[in-house]
């Protein structure tokens, strides 16, 4: 199994534990202070999906991203999982799209 493929697999099923333990540790907090369940739920919820969008963004931003270079264009793209060939390709892409996003001047 490729690294990048492993990586790829275990990512979120780390994730997935580690939320459902924040989930967990701060459900059992709230229930020691006796909570209303529906209160306690909706928090464990809230810090699950809190600690997964922290680990999934710290995961995109390890990743490549490759920025039209024109002024006012917001063109870009992020590349993961991909070889020396790929990525090079992309970067051109990026250097050379067909069509500029120049947000319009006010
Ligand atoms: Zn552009």
């Amino acid at each position: 199994m490729k690294k990048s493929t492993l990586s790829a697999c275990l990512l979120p099923a780390a994730t997935f534990l580690l939320a459902g333990a924040a989930a967990w540790r701060t459900a059992s907090t709230l229930a020691a202070y006796q909570v209303p369940l529906p209160m306690t739920l909706v928090c464990a919820f809230g810090v699950a999906v809190l600690f997964a969008s922290v680990v999934v963004a710290v995961s995109e931003a390890s990743r490549p991203v490759f920025r039209c270079r024109a002024e006012g264009c917001t063109y870009r793209v992020r590349v993961s999982h991909a070889d020396a060939a790929e990525v090079r390709r992309w970067q051109e892409s990026a250097a050379a799209h067909p069509d500029h996003e120049v947000p319009a001047r006010s």
